[in-house]
């Protein structure tokens, strides 16, 4: 088993360009830092966008809750958001990007995310 000082880890795929490579450390997710920097700044890009929608359409449970102006709303909001989730997974397979859940599942296994 390596160490957390020597090296040696097996390969992992990069998220943002999904070509194999070595890291120098154990959790290390992308093959460089410029496409940790990629990744993060298209995904705070669309954040921006999404966290709106997001907030709106789960606060009224997709428009199913609150005032009938507030389900009107939470309605349009639900909608938009799940556009823009199948556009953005559209935009990134186009991009050859990792699949999300598979993001996520390499982030918990090095460690990233532990709650
Ligand atoms: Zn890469």
């Amino acid at each position: 088993m390596p160490g957390q000082q020597a090296g040696g880890w097996p390969p992992r795929e990069c998220p943002e360009c999904r070509k194999l490579f070595e890291p120098n450390r154990a959790n290390q997710l992308f093959c460089t830092s410029q496409h940790n920097a990629d990744w993060n700044n298209w995904a705070t890009a669309r954040g921006r966008v999404l966290t709106p929608f997001s907030i709106v359409a789960r606060t009224t449970r997709n428009g199913t809750r609150g005032t009938p102006k507030a389900r009107e709303i939470g309605k349009k909001a639900s909608s938009r958001h799940n556009a823009l989730i199948q556009q953005y997974r559209d935009e990134d397979r186009t991009a050859g990007r990792m699949e999300w859940a598979e993001y996520m599942i390499q982030r918990f296994r090095l460690g990233l995310d532990t709650r």
